[in-house]
């Protein structure tokens, strides 16, 4: 029974809950999911429907060319009342500053917003999920690029304070995904998303680990949901390289389908481990030497090939036997869809990545690969190993 539920179409996958066999019950709360062609051209229809007294469009100059416009018209033209804000920056930042200029056109008493919708990818999202969290509004997310697994998420990475915080929010209230927008998307940013998910192999690992070492809660039927959602897409790597909406299609749905994972699960483990905490460390140490860092996916891509090279050293030494690809099928697919392989190309250098490894088991409690090692007094000899391999 429970089985069924989660085998929906992604579409049907919205306010639901159910008690399961792990002993928990897990919902999700979204009330819209729309992933195909002309998605977005469902955003008014959707709007209407909750009778919003006006509503803030949110994008910046690159997104509001692509789609926003197009979004904006749609509104108008259904009757709604709507304005847009869009940032003026080339390159926008996630941080304290961009919440803050939001929060300023958001609250605007006079204009009396009562819908917040975003049209971009994982920092207008961010920005956006935040802003209209702390106004107590709903909001949408209109995608833009299948870049990273965030749209379906609760939180948001902000830079602030010298760092990187998550700020826990709420969930969209409508995501929007146009396959045929995502496909033109630019192409580091694809590549950026198709990394975040092959992520997951890691991450699925790492949580079966510490239920294994450390009697850690993990509920299998959301480990399979995800890990069927991988699998799809890393099938879809040839059709993702030539922009196929279909294949990018496998894509979007993989990360959105990764968000909803960890709030079924109430745990980021189904789409996090050993691979998102070394991604962490190194855009920590770029915000706090005031460089910037490179697309969430790409490092996680980066990260993951290191990762499971830790997992096939790990078998070979008998430290455990769970399964994961190797680092060279893996590396092989992100080659194909033009994704980075190594640190320097994402502007990671030797030092970082060799520091990353040895230390960032250390921001997160979870058991992992890296804590594994570590206890078995192997951590040095494999990162060595590791970094000579894909520094050098
Ligand atoms: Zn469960
Ligand atoms: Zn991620």
């Amino acid at each position: 029974m429970t089985d069924s539920i989660l085998h929906r179409p992604l579409s049907e996958l919205t306010d639901i809950s159910f008690s399961c066999d792990c002993g928990h019950t897990h919902s999700i709360q979204i009330g819209t999911l729309a992933v195909g062609p002309g998605a977005s051209s469902r955003v008014a229809e959707t709007a209407k429907a909750c009778a919003p007294r006006r509503i803030l469009l949110v994008a910046d100059v690159h997104t509001f060319d692509v789609l926003g416009s197009r979004v904006l018209e749609q509104l108008k033209g259904a009757g709604l009342d709507a304005d847009a804000y869009v940032f003026p920056d080339s390159h926008l930042h996630p941080d304290a500053s961009a919440v803050g200029r939001l929060f300023l056109e958001a609250s605007d008493e006079k204009a009396g917003y009562s819908l917040l919708i975003a049209v971009g990818s994982g920092v207008l999202n961010d920005i956006t999920r935040l802003v209209s969290g702390r106004l107590g509004l709903p909001y949408y997310i209109v995608c833009t690029a299948p870049s990273m697994d965030g749209y379906a998420g609760s939180s948001s990475p902000i830079v602030c304070r010298g760092t990187k915080l998550s700020f826990y929010s709420h969930y969209a209230d409508a995501i929007f995904a146009d396959t045929e927008i995502l496909s033109r998307a630019p192409r580091e940013m694809i590549a950026a998303g198709f990394g975040d998910v092959l992520g997951k192999y890691t991450a699925l690992a790492d949580w079966e680990l510490g239920e294994r070492e450390r009697g850690e809660y993990r509920c299998a039927l959301i480990s399979d949901f995800m890990r069927g959602a991988l699998e799809t897409c890393a099938a879809s790597a040839e059709g993702v390289a030539a922009r196929d909406p279909a294949a990018v299609g496998h894509l979007t749905e993989a990360l959105i389908l990764s968000g909803m994972a960890m709030g079924l699960a109430g745990v980021t483990r189904p789409a996090s481990g050993c691979e998102h905490h070394i991604a962490h460390y190194c855009d920590i140490d770029a915000v706090a030497n005031h460089r910037d860092y490179p697309l969430h996916g790409a490092s996680v891509g980066v990260a993951e090939l290191a990762m499971l090279r830790f997992y096939e050293f790990a078998r070979r030494d008998g430290l455990t036997d769970l399964e994961t690809p190797s680092a060279d099928e893996v590396r092989a697919l992100l080659l194909k869809v033009g994704a980075p392989v190594r640190p320097d190309e994402i502007g990671i250098s030797k030092e970082l990545f060799s520091r990353a490894i040895r230390e960032a088991m250390n921001l997160r409690p979870q058991y992992s690969m890296l804590r594994h090692v570590a206890a078995a007094g192997k951590l040095d000899t494999y990162a060595d190993a590791v970094v000579k391999e894909l520094c050098d």
